[in-house]
């Protein structure tokens, strides 16, 4: 068995054991295979280990894996989630190349990207990126922001709202990371008290996805536990 393929499986017991700890389901939890720097053999082979969901942080890395990976697999239905920053002149490649976008913060990226996206393709995934307490990065609408940029993009024709997105500070307690999934949780579930209709809780990593599932996650974000530690970024 490859490295990725013998990693694949021990992700998968994580994910296992903890949906099974919240007493949920496990097909209520999407693992998403974070690729970014890693080259299109190494998706190649976690797609012969079975996995179909990757994500990528930078668009043009990303844009030619997606391209390189159709050629060595047309046939495969894969999705492709685009999870790093966003610059607002670089909106068009990926409203047409990917399936989800998990980092919006802002409502003149989500107009752009719903006037990019191609018909064809169907209405692009989104999540919104939160900047929780304590988050390192500064990206992220704020808990007080959230209800209207949430209103404005359910109502642009070319996107399909589905939740939440963070990247909370890196801890290493269990009760901390909790803590801080249990905030997107609850911003997650007062917007469906709003009359949203979301259903994504994107959060947890290699170090936390645990944590995460156990708060709620229905996609965690692996990327080292798959492929080994990034070199660079
Ligand atoms: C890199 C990255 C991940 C994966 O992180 P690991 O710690 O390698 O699992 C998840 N989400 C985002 C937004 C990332 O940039």
């Amino acid at each position: 068995m490859s490295t990725i393929a013998a990693n694949l499986q021990a992700v998968e017991a994580t994910i296992a054991a903890a949906t099974e700890a919240a007493g949920r389901p496990r097909s209520t939890v999407q693992l998403l295979a974070v690729s970014k720097t890693f080259p299109t053999e190494a998706v190649l082979e976690a797609i012969a280990a079975g996995q179909r969901a990757f994500g990528e942080n930078y668009l043009q890395e990303g844009v030619e894996k997606i391209a390189a990976v159709a050629r060595a697999q047309p046939d495969l239905s894969l999705e492709w989630h685009f999870i790093g920053p966003i610059q607002s002149n670089k909106t068009k490649p990926i409203a047409t190349h990917f399936d989800w976008v998990h980092t919006v913060e802002r409502i003149k990226i989500a107009q752009r990207l719903s006037e990019q996206r191609p018909p064809e393709r169907g209405p692009l995934n989104i999540c919104l990126q939160v900047n929780i307490s304590g988050e390192v990065t500064k990206s992220g609408a704020t808990a007080a922001e959230l209800p209207e940029l949430a209103r404005q993009v359910a109502a642009l024709p070319n996107l399909r709202l589905r939740g939440l997105m963070a990247i909370p500070e890196p801890q290493s307690d269990p009760a901390l990371q909790r803590a801080a999934f249990a905030t997107l949780r609850r911003l997650g579930e007062s917007l469906r008290a709003d009359g949203l209709m979301v259903d994504t809780l994107s959060m947890g990593m290699s170090g936390d996805m645990g944590a995460a599932i156990l708060e709620g996650a229905t996609i965690v974000r692996v990327g080292s536990a798959i492929f080994g530690a990034r070199e660079y970024h």
